[in-house]
């Protein structure tokens, strides 16, 4: 029954997501990949606030980071180095009727899901995307789409070091996109074979390493939790000892509760020196960090926290997500939507709305749209009925409907509509600035 209502539940936000423009499959004309997809007008807004929230946080309020953007295409000893190349795998079986794939640990028994076919036994699949770098497609031309940002940071590790004067503990954060050919996507956004990833390599003295692991276990809880993740919908998995990666001496995973179960959203990995230690053997430079006071020579350990940016937003959008049968009483009793998104990741800060478009209420409104535009992204509409264009904005988790009604021409005040509320206060139109700016804050 609850498995029944939350499929539905995520059906509904799919189609919502569709319908509004948050997100659509990629190439739909020509029947769509089913593992990656686009960010629409309203959802690329939603995902940049979403990264820009976590820039501010991680780079911007911090003394103790820089961040970087590094390319996607490297140097294919890189993936050597990593361990990629080697051991980024996962188990896939073959059904040998009807020749589908699927990933062995979601599988049970050896019979193929799909047809009921015999399956093959499980061999290791490598999930980075090969590609040619140059234009001679020969062996030795081969690199990889990284599979992670994270190894562009180890590798401009002395760089940063060099140019910014920054020195243990200190962190480096970027923002970009990665790819994995996995086996089985799907969940929609949740696991895609192309997708963004916000990381930070967090570099420390050794014996620091554990009280680092744990204070950024708790700072990017916290993170998700204070952008309006529900505290009974998170929670914290510390990995066991035969669960950890190759590299990692502990990880702990931020979950979430989606409709389809508890699911990673980021992980936070204590990675001691594994990865500056692979790569000073083999590029052979010099990758330890000299410490002029303690007079010590030593290569610093590594905490990252890892996280998705597609999953981060699918998070706050699911989270947010609220159906209210019979309405709120705005008109009509079918159901309505709401999308309570945190003010500062709302893709659509405020909405600007002549109540009737008579008056010289569209002029006066189109210029109010035309002063707040220049801060935040505010829109302008008249289309429909005051009720229709409320829940138009509700629906896409606008947090202010600011309305010109007859009283504006008066009085020169406007009516704030709040989202969550919709309780209506009287602001001056001089005054809207400080009001949004109050609520809203710097986005
Ligand atoms: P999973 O177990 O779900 O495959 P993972 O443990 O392999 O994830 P990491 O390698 O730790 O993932 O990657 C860090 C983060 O990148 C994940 O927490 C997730 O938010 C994001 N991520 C990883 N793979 C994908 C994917 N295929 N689609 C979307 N996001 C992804």
């Amino acid at each position: 029954m609850e498995e029944q209502a939350n499929l539905q539940k995520m059906e509904n936000i799919v189609a919502l997501c569709k319908r509004r423009g948050f997100i659509f499959p990629s190439s739909e004309i020509y029947g769509g990949t089913g593992s990656v997809w686009d960010y629409g007008p309203l959802g690329v807004l939603l995902k940049n606030n979403v990264k820009a929230a976590w820039w501010r946080e991680n780079v911007q309020l911090r003394e103790d980071m820089v961040g970087m953007d590094a390319a996607i295409l490297m140097h294919p000893r890189v993936w050597e180095a990593s361990g990629h190349v080697e051991v980024f795998t996962d188990p896939l079986v073959d059904c040998r009727k009807c020749r589908q794939r699927f990933r062995a640990d979601a599988v049970t028994g050896a019979v193929c899901p799909a047809c009921g076919g015999e399956l093959t036994e499980a061999r290791p699949f490598n999930l980075m995307f090969k590609t040619f770098m140059g234009p001679v497609e020969d062996t030795a031309s081969i690199t990889y789409l990284r599979p992670e940002t994270a190894q562009g940071i180890f590798v401009n590790f002395k760089n940063v070091l060099q140019s910014s004067r920054k020195k243990p503990p200190f962190g480096i954060a970027q923002i970009g996109k990665s790819f994995r050919n996995e086996i089985t996507p799907g969940n929609f956004t949740f696991r895609t074979r192309e997708f963004e990833q916000f990381e930070i390599e967090f570099f420390v003295p050794p014996a620091e390493a554990e009280q680092w692991y744990r204070y950024w276990v708790k700072q990017r809880a916290d993170w998700y939790r204070n952008l309006g993740l529900r505290e009974e919908n998170t929670r914290l998995r510390e990995h066991e000892q035969a669960e950890l990666a190759h590299y990692s001496q502990g990880t702990t995973d931020i979950e979430y509760r989606f409709p389809f179960g508890w699911s990673e959203l980021e992980g936070i990995a204590h990675r001691g020196d594994y990865d500056l230690r692979r790569h000073q053997e083999y590029s052979g430079k010099d990758l330890a960090w000299f410490d002029e006071q303690t007079r010590e020579r030593y290569l610093p350990h590594v905490i990252e926290p890892s996280g998705g940016v597609d999953r981060a937003t699918l998070a706050f959008l699911v989270d947010a997500y609220e159906e209210i049968s019979g309405g709120r009483g705005t008109a009509g009793a079918e159901v309505e939507t709401v999308l309570r998104l945190h003010p500062r990741l709302a893709p659509i800060k405020a909405a600007v709305l002549p109540l009737v478009r008579k008056d010289g209420m569209p002029e006066r409104a189109q210029a109010i749209h035309e002063r707040l535009k220049q801060r935040w992204m505010v829109e302008y509409d008249s289309g429909g009925s005051i009720g229709r264009r409320y829940r138009r904005q509700d629906e896409i988790g606008t947090p202010y409907c600011i309305t010109v009604d007859s009283q504006t021409l008066q009085d020169g005040t406007v009516t704030v509509r709040d989202r969550d509320t919709m309780t209506q206060d009287r602001v001056a139109e001089g005054e809207l600035e400080a009001f949004l700016q109050e609520k809203i804050g710097v986005c």
